[in-house]
């Protein structure tokens, strides 16, 4: 019962857990209250009309098996729902969406389809560390481009190194905009030449815009603005960060037919369908927009606040986050100062200073081992009082 799959074996585990169990412990040790800014989720419950939807649909039975593809009128919603932001092109249709369990099942898809032993997928350093495990999980190979940063305008996609990355075995490109974990909201011309230079050398361009309407500044160029999207890409959304819906396990592809047709075959292989009366909750997503504006709105001003506090730290560098619900700053120069790795100050943080925090690392490599991810999907007057611990805490440490 020990030999395990080489599939299981290339991935490393889940290493975000390792923090909230530390966290758990300080709690129960110390008494302390341990304030969280490590976790990737809103803090909102799912809106009403959503879960009101869902019930509705399991009193009236609706619990069976779905298509594989999910419900129909789940999949006009979507296709409708992103004709009208991205009208340029030809309309997408029903039959080039598929719902799936979580955008994270979604990019498995992707990944499952295309990515061959020896194939290499170029993502970004840093970058959702989930990319490049799965694209490990199937013999691939994951080339890392690292982003480039900088106080002022934050971090960038660097084109150049992308370009010279690509190689006869270059089978992917991920893109994720807005960006976990940096908050980046990405330059639209940097997206467009990534767009350009996918379509050109035949790569297939996966994006995840799971974050997309969590911008606060800046635009959003979406791959789906390109008439031409379907020559090159597979777009990746889902319901989890919009409309609070993390545990649903609810997200959907948008590709050409072809694609999605393949998919629904792996789907009904691997889970079957998406759950059925969660569906039906989601189609009410559609009409919960006003509520997501609210959201949105208290994200920022939380956003805010997070920036102004950490910027009361002279240790810490930070750019101000443009979107999703992260703020990466930069502290390698206490790392350095206190000698000690940034996992290990992590760890340090929650034990003697009462704050969770993911290490930058976890993203999946280099370029984070200077940072750390905090989340500020968390209430406003813990996000004063967690800054303010980790501010005293540095202080204490230099
Ligand atoms: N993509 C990115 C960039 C994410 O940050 C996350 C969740 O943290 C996901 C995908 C997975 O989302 P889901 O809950 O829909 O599987």
């Amino acid at each position: 019962l020990d030999n395990f799959s080489e599939a299981s074996m290339a991935i490393s585990g889940e290493s975000t857990l390792v923090y909230q169990e530390v966290a758990r412990k300080v709690q129960r040790e110390k008494g302390i209250r341990v304030i969280n800014f490590g976790i990737g989720q809103p803090d909102l419950p799912t809106f009403r009309k959503i879960r009101n939807a869902a019930i509705k649909a399991l009193d009236e039975g609706f619990t069976g098996y779905t298509s594989a593809y999910g419900i129909d009128e789940l999949r006009e919603k979507i296709a409708s729902h992103v004709n009208t932001l991205y009208p340029n092109g030809k309309p997408v249709k029903k039959e080039e969406v598929i719902i799936t369990p979580g955008a994270k099942t979604a990019l498995y898809l992707a990944f499952l389809l295309y990515v061959n032993p020896g194939d290499e997928v170029i993502i970004f350093d840093p970058s959702f560390y989930s990319y490049a495990e799965v694209v490990k999980m199937l013999g691939g190979k994951p080339v890392y481009v690292k982003m480039k940063w900088a106080e002022e305008t934050g971090f960038s996609l660097n084109v150049s190194e992308l370009e010279d990355k690509i190689s006869s075995k270059t089978k992917m490109i991920v893109l994720n905009n807005p960006h976990n974990p940096t908050g980046m909201v990405f330059d639209p011309k940097e997206i467009e030449n990534i767009m350009e230079l996918a379509k050109e050398k035949s790569i297939i361009l996966l994006s995840d815009e799971i974050y997309d309407y969590f911008v606060y500044d800046g635009r959003m160029k979406s791959i789906l603005e390109d008439p031409d999207w379907r020559d090159y890409a597979i777009y990746v959304n889902g319901f989890s960060k919009t409309f609070s819906m993390t545990g649903w396990r609810l997200g959907y592809v948008i590709a050409k037919e072809k694609i999605t047709k393949k998919m629904a075959e792996l789907a009904a292989n691997i889970y079957t369908c998406p759950t059925s009366f969660a569906q039906k909750g989601a189609i009410a997503a559609f009409d919960a927009f006003d509520e997501v504006k609210d959201m949105i709105s208290l994200f920022r001003r939380r956003r805010d606040v997070m920036y102004e506090e950490l910027k009361k730290n002279k240790w810490i560098k930070v750019h101000k986050s443009q979107g999703a619900f992260y703020m990466f700053p930069y502290i390698g120069e206490i790392l350095s100062r206190a000698n000690i790795q940034v996992k290990d100050f992590a760890i340090k943080l929650i034990e003697e200073a009462g704050v969770t925090t993911i290490p930058g690392e976890v993203f999946p490599l280099e370029v984070g081992k200077n940072y750390l991810r905090l989340s500020f999907a968390v209430d406003e007057n813990d996000i004063r009082e967690g800054v303010r611990r980790i501010n005293e805490f540095t202080t204490r440490l230099m």
